[in-house]
């Protein structure tokens, strides 16, 4: 393949839902998507069990919507683009379904409609009972191999991009025959999630927030890197990523129980549907006091669980537990990110050419905490308007830029063990220290944990700096939230220059020997 050939071409970085989405959005303009892995696989698009947040019930409304998502943020969200956002939901799943999607649906056609934890009113569209992920992906993936103007690059990664004059001018990528330059003006990161920076996680393990360490070498602003959402039911088992018990079965009556059969979440307000950090600190204040945490469906579901959740069903089966019939173990895992790369309306960066969307992006909409289901209706609903910016800039071939340096492959083992202690469900200044201490040396070492620690470093620091409890961020040493909430912008220059205070002078970090 000729690479000259696609000069000029927009790149697609991650083949989840917010990817393929936008390269179909872009049809029948010409762009290259690159996939890590076989398209589908290695996504969390894949595993979406819930469904897509939506409006679309009789007794339901954009404003209920609206309230339900503010309320989940924690005073953070940016209420305009929530709006926005919500405004298009319901068009959003009208879309898949023209697309192919085979949305779950009641006899008289409309989308049947699951509850979930912190919503008023039923409002999750869902697919395949709880295989949502699975019908989207199956749809989107044969939606874009029968496209003609999206050419797909299959394990290829995107390892670095390429700026001049402060504007994006190509993407280093590598596949298992080396690597190469694709020169382009525009780029758009769809790389997901981070939950792969943790040692108990719900992502796919190379979800580890490999796009936010291109847009940080490119010099782009990030925004609320700190709220990170622990999901609080996620299976207790050694299986990584670690299967999901969804929300939905907590919506169909399912209860927290301790070892002991107490139903500990029985005071809370909206007890079992509480908001998920409410559930997740919740759980983890029982395991860190030497409780195992279960969740008991035999009352409420008992043998309607199987038909009704059967993805989960085989999960716990496959792994020993029947939730027919026995309550199975659970504790909370690093779910989803609400911060990422701060992008405005039309999912543009701070860096010229460079476009986010989907999970490694971050909107405004989630604030402090994601309202269950929110996340897929985003990454579909702002697909379209980064496509339509992304067309709108003209195509410019260039001369392809040389390969400087390319970097090695990614492993974030070393780095999970440091952030989970530091920036799992409750965080103190003292662990968060001890981290940016440990993650700053490896991030300028140069080898494989060198960019998962770059970005599990910015992350710390984004915590170290806000001294409050607010939605997911639940600091034990300042456990009220602050008279006003304000949203957090950080680069990579800021991030390494307050962890160097709390570093020895000695490590040295060298950006020009990365870029
Ligand atoms: C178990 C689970 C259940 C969920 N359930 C729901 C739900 O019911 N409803 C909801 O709204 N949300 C849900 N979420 C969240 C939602 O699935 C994600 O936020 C969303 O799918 C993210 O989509 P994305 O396209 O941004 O990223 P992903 O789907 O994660 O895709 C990113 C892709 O980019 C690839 N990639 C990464 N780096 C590179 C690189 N350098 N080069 C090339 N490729 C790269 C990755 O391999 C991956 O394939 C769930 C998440 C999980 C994990």
């Amino acid at each position: 393949m000729n690479l000259h050939d696609f000069n000029g071409q927009p790149v697609i970085i991650g083949a989840g839902i917010a990817g393929l989405m936008t390269a179909l959005r872009l049809a029948p303009h010409p762009v290259i998507l690159l996939s890590e892995a076989p398209l589908g696989a290695q996504a969390s698009s894949t595993l979406a069990q819930g469904g897509l947040a939506a409006s679309l019930g009789e007794d339901d409304s954009t404003d209920r919507h609206l309230a339900d998502t503010l309320a989940a943020g924690d005073g953070l969200s940016d209420p305009v683009v929530a709006r926005r956002i919500i405004e298009a939901a319901p068009s959003a799943v009208e879309e898949l379904a023209r697309l192919g999607v085979r949305f779950d649906r009641a006899a008289n056609g409309a989308p049947r409609l699951g509850l979930e934890a912190a919503h008023g009113r039923r409002r999750v569209a869902h697919a395949a009972g709880d295989g949502t992920g699975r019908e989207i992906m199956r749809a989107l993936v044969e939606a874009v191999r029968r496209t003609p103007s999206i050419r797909v690059l299959e394990g290829v990664s995107a390892r670095r991009l390429i700026v001049r004059d402060d504007a994006i001018a190509g993407v280093v990528a590598a596949g298992s025959s080396g690597a190469a330059i694709l020169a382009t003006q525009r780029v758009v990161i769809a790389t997901g999630g981070i939950g792969g920076l943790f040692r108990d996680t719900s992502n796919p393990m190379r979800c580890f927030g490999h796009g936010l360490v291109l847009a940080a070498y490119a010099g782009a602003m990030f925004a609320d890197l700190e709220f990170i959402q622990f999901h609080p039911t996620a299976l207790d088992v050694p299986a990584r990523p670690m299967p999901l018990i969804s929300e939905a079965v907590r919506g169909e009556g399912a209860l927290l129980v301790n070892e002991r059969g107490e139903r500990f979440m029985a005071n809370e307000p909206g007890a079992e549907l509480a908001p998920r950090d409410v559930v997740a600190r919740a759980v983890w204040r029982q395991l860190l006091s030497g409780n195992r945490v279960f969740l008991d469906a035999r009352a409420s579901l008992g043998e309607r669980f199987a038909t009704r959740f059967p993805a989960v069903t085989a999960n716990c089966r496959k792994h020993g537990y029947d939730p027919v019939t026995q309550p199975v173990p659970v504790r909370p895992a690093a779910h989803y990110h609400m911060g990422g790369i701060a992008v405005d309306g039309a999912g543009r960066s701070s860096v010229v050419g460079l476009w986010a969307c989907g999970e490694a992006a971050c909107t405004g909409l989630h604030g402090a905490n994601r309202l269950a289901s929110n996340s897929l209706m985003e990454a579909v609903v702002c697909a379209g308007w980064v496509a339509h910016d992304v067309a709108g800039m003209p195509a410019v071939r260039s001369r392809t830029p040389r390969i400087r340096h390319t970097p090695p492959a990614s492993d974030a083992t070393r780095v999970q063990p440091i952030l989970s202690r530091a920036a799992g469900v409750l965080r103190n200044e003292e662990e968060l220290r001890k981290a940016v201490s440990a993650l700053l040396p490896l991030a300028a070492f140069g080898g494989a944990s060198s960019e998962p620690a770059l970005i599990a470093l910015m992350i710390a620091t984004a915590a170290l700096r806000r001294k409050e409890s607010r939605g997911a961020h639940s600091r034990t040493d300042y456990p009220s939230p602050a008279a006003t909430a304000e949203r957090s912008f950080l680069s990579l220059d800021e991030a390494l220059s307050e962890a160097r205070e709390f570093d020895s002078p000695r490590t040295v970090f060298d950006m020009e020997a990365r870029a």
